[in-house]
């Protein structure tokens, strides 16, 4: 027995669903499947294990379980092999809103590994950059179009270290994708269409914007200056301490750092909003925390409300004071002692007089 064979036989008697792949046919059935049953673990069998889509497949994967698509259909067309490699357009189909089918069509690679086909996620054309990794997702004419957004990569990343001192990583990978969508298929089923994306570990993503070349430009940057916030708030927080600075705070960084490409108009809208929030409708900043579990009708809560008491910690406490807010909740994981280092007795001293602040501006 060859120890490749001694391997399949070990692996067969540990997931003999794993080897059922022989077909691409078959992994879009076996994807369908372990989808529907929200089974994470089937799923994660089914994913190639290497490059950024391992931690993206993960997080993909792990959703269906917290909200299993018990619809949804993957369907492979125009498929084409090429040895032990294929790409694809996988269709899905699926019900994220009660009523109503979402579909997406998206171009994917398969790599066959011994006998067995498996998932990794989209084809993309890389672009040439100066820094980090920019790929468009490889629909028709979207590589083309995404080519002058090559050198906005800097320009953001250096937006990020003046407003807010925090280093982007120059091995950034960044996926352009052609809408909404799209992008929000590839990040998890359940997630509504966004504009941008990103987690810890997984690449930037963000949407090809439309309109002139200078409105493509500055809303690229603005995407890209809010994106890599994230990220560089994520490594300077620390390994597994991202999820403990509030979701709300995380938008409220990105948004303020990227202040610079928003028009004026835009940035006053974004401003009133906060101000109205304060004086009636505001929603608990505990209850805006944790990303998943807030429902999509708070989500502009949470990006207005989290600008807002940045900007109020910008101005009361100086430029520092927001980052060094989410530097506190990452070391201790605690409201009150993430307050204590800005100067407040309390977390909900802090939220008050943010509130007051902008109730009056
Ligand atoms: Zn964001």
């Amino acid at each position: 027995m060859t120890l490749r064979s001694a391997l399949l036989v070990g692996l067969t008697l540990l997931c003999p669903a794993a080897l059922a792949q022989r077909t691409p046919q078959e992994l879009a059935t076996a994807l369908q499947k372990a989808a529907r049953a929200g089974n994470v673990s089937a799923y994660r069998n089914l994913l190639a294990p290497d490059g950024t889509f391992a931690v993206e497949g993960a997080n993909f994967a792990a959703d269906l379980t917290r909200k299993p698509p018990r619809d949804v259909t993957y369907t492979f067309s125009d498929l084409r092999q090429q040895g032990s490699r294929a790409e694809a357009d996988l269709t899905l189909a699926w019900t994220r809103v009660p009523g109503r089918t979402s579909r997406v069509t998206l171009p994917v690679q398969l790599v066959r590994v011994g006998e067995v086909w498996r998932y990794a996620g989209e084809a993309f054309e890389p672009i040439k950059t100066g820094t980090g990794t920019l790929l468009a997702l490889k629909v028709p004419g979207l590589p083309e179009r995404a080519g002058p957004l090559a050198p906005l990569l800097t320009r953001a990343a250096q937006e990020v270290k003046s407003v807010l001192g925090l280093t982007v990583p120059g091995d950034a990978v960044v996926k352009v994708y052609p809408d909404a969508p799209r992008l929000s298929a590839s990040v998890y089923l359940s997630l509504p269409p966004v504009a941008g994306w990103n987690e810890p570990g997984e690449a930037i993503k963000l949407v090809m914007p439309g309109g002139s070349p200078g409105e493509v430009e500055s809303e690229t940057l603005r995407l890209l200056t809010h994106e890599f916030t994230h990220l560089a708030v994520g490594l300077a927080a620390g390994e597994g301490r991202d999820k403990r600075i509030p979701w709300w705070l995380h938008e409220g960084l990105a948004n303020f750092a990227a202040h610079a490409f928003v028009s004026a108009p835009g940035w006053q809208a974004w401003q009133s909003r906060a101000n109205a929030y304060a004086r009636s409708g505001w929603i608990s900043l505990a209850e805006l925390a944790d990303f998943p579990s807030v429902p999509e009708g708070r989500w502009d809560n949470a990006y207005r409300q989290g600008l807002g008491v940045v900007e109020f910690l910008a101005g009361t406490r100086g430029e520092e004071g927001p980052w060094h807010l989410a530097q506190a909740f990452a070391e201790t994981g605690n409201a009150d002692a993430a307050a204590r280092a800005v100067d407040f007795p309390s977390f909900a001293a802090l939220e008050t007089a943010a509130r007051s602040w902008l109730a009056a501006r």
